[in-house]
């Protein structure tokens, strides 16, 4: 084969991670990743995950094929944290729900499957949204637009600039939101506003694709739900990404999963079997381990205490590092008042550094985010905080 088409672009995350790993300079901080990491500046290995590994050694089982649609433990684990286990939805089997290869993977399950169902839809992001959503819905052949979102000026959501472009959106619209702790910005809406968005949805006959990456970050694995709820009360159908790479701190594992909620249990067997056929021309099936893992965390009521404990800990963690970064930045001299960082949620904040200050920040103090001035408030730690703070200071 003779390939004579131009390199593809770069992935700006991934580049920054390989400039980064390249710095000799020692007091350097990658805050560009989206990635957790502790107060030691580590990855943790959750002790939940170490049980579950554990009594998965003491036993060890032979690895034959998945089903197409994962460990069916694990599909209803999922339904059970986006749902609820008592729900109507999960009772009445109206969701399909597929393991799939890490949060992207559900999405691109999703994107495929309604590429088939309405080959003609638009999808609309939020403007901005996480990198890859454009890329994603792109490649699966659809034509993908924005909706407004962040307001720079208010540092905060231009709710009714999101709100009229879902007004003005076609039926059959695929709209992509996320569910919780925004990716990048870490501005949410309001339960109030979330109640508008769906009214939208409903009444403009749209699809919404709701995006989990970070449920139990926020507020907590219930509140950070909250509006699937919504969605659910309102009588409608619509798709829900998960993502365990955080939560679990399982990256590498690659678990996640696609659900869908139907009219009723036997659209959701239909809606399945055409699940599977995407999966199946894919991948065919999904890997066992993380899935097992997480199936054993959230089966077993003292692992998933565990799970629920150490979450917690991280949620609060990341809090902590928030209030420290307003207090800190005020007594490293910066005269702006930046106490909007402790209303953001989840990993990130949109820091509202320009990119020229991004750029100083990265090549004179070796202080890695991305150029949009998106910083992982998750990567701070007691150690590297006041490095961190000083040198914002400065430019
Ligand atoms: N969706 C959002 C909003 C994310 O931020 C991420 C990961 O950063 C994902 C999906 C993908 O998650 P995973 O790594 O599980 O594929």
């Amino acid at each position: 084969m003779v390939y004579r088409r131009r390199n593809g672009p770069r992935d700006p995350i991934l580049g920054l991670n390989e400039q980064f790993n390249a710095d000799p300079n020692p007091a350097k901080v990658n805050l560009g990743v989206g990635v957790y990491f502790d107060d030691n500046g580590k990855l943790p290995l959750l002790a939940c995950v170490r049980a579950a590994e554990h009594a998965m050694m003491e036993a060890p089982t032979a690895r034959g094929y998945l089903p197409i649609d994962g460990i069916a433990a694990y599909d209803a684990a999922v339904k059970g944290l986006v749902f609820g286990a008592d729900s109507e939805p999960v009772k009445s089997g109206r969701v399909a729900t597929v393991q799939a290869i890490g949060g992207t993977g559900g999405l691109k399950v999703g994107a495929d499957f309604l590429k088939h169902l309405n080959p003609n839809a638009k999808v609309l992001i939020s403007d901005p949204s996480w990198e890859n959503h454009r890329a994603l819905f792109t490649n699966a052949g659809f034509l993908v637009e924005t909706y407004p979102y962040y307001d720079a000026a208010k540092r905060g959501v231009n709710f009714e600039g999101m709100l009229a472009a879902l007004n003005a959106a076609a039926a059959g619209t695929i709209v992509v939101l996320h569910a919780c702790c925004h990716n990048p910005t870490g501005y949410d809406i309001t339960a109030a506003q979330w109640d508008q968005v769906v009214a939208a949805v409903k009444a403009r006959g749209l699809t919404a694709f709701l995006d989990m990456a970070y449920q139990g970050f926020g507020h907590g694995i219930r509140e950070d739900g909250a509006a699937i709820g919504k969605f659910v009360a309102a009588g409608l159908s619509f798709f829900v990404s998960t993502s365990f790479s955080k939560s679990f701190s399982l990256y590498g594992e690659r678990v996640g999963a696609l659900s869908v909620l139907c009219e009723n249990k036997e659209e959701a067997d239909r809606v399945l079997s055409q699940l599977k056929i995407v999966i199946r021309t894919n991948y065919s099936n999904p890997p066992i381990h993380g899935g097992a893992v997480v199936a054993a965390v959230l089966g077993n009521p003292e692992l998933r205490a565990l799970w629920e404990k150490e979450l917690g800990e991280m949620r609060v963690r990341i809090k902590q590092m928030r209030n420290l970064l307003v207090e800190k930045l005020k007594a490293a001299g910066v005269k702006q008042d930046m106490s909007f960082i402790t209303s953001q949620i989840g990993m990130f904040s949109y820091s509202g550094l320009s990119k020229d200050q991004m750029v100083r920040l990265r090549n004179e103090f070796g202080v890695y985010g991305t150029d949009t001035g998106r910083m992982c408030v998750a990567a701070l730690n007691s150690k590297n905080i006041d490095y961190v703070c000083a040198s914002i200071a400065k430019v």
